[in-house]
């Protein structure tokens, strides 16, 4: 009984190892995406290689093209964010600061592992 028990834990265990490391590896390789946040909550993930328009919120809308995420259309006063150098595969960021609209590239060189360790500060 007991040996079974822990045959189906370690299969278990086994295959979420296979599919992680399957998806580590996935999303190293050529699936490069972009993440949008706004106001600090995530919006959405999307992948550079498929063109298209997303509509972020009703304040800006950005296109993805040739590999290549650029901000079309903004609401914000500055349009400084529409000027901003295109995020493509080697990653990057266009930010509207007035929106809070984030639009990040998620380059697979810079691992963000330092995000799921927050520190703690001494308690008083
Ligand atoms: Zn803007």
């Amino acid at each position: 009984m007991k040996k079974k028990e822990a045959i189906f834990i370690a299969s278990i265990l086994v295959i979420a190892g296979i599919l992680g490391l399957g998806f580590r590896i996935s999303g190293q390789r050529s699936h490069n995406t972009i993440r949008i946040t706004v106001d600090g909550k995530e919006f959405g993930t999307y992948s550079l290689s498929k063109d298209q328009v997303i509509h972020i919120g009703d304040t800006n809308v950005c296109e993805i093209k040739d590999g290549k995420v650029t901000m079309i259309e903004a609401t914000c006063p500055d349009h400084y964010c529409m000027k901003q150098k295109a995020v493509d595969e080697h990653g990057g960021s266009i930010i509207c600061l007035p929106n809070k609209v984030v639009i990040e590239g998620k380059d697979s060189a810079e691992p963000s592992e330092s995000d799921d360790s927050p520190k703690i500060d001494a308690v008083t």
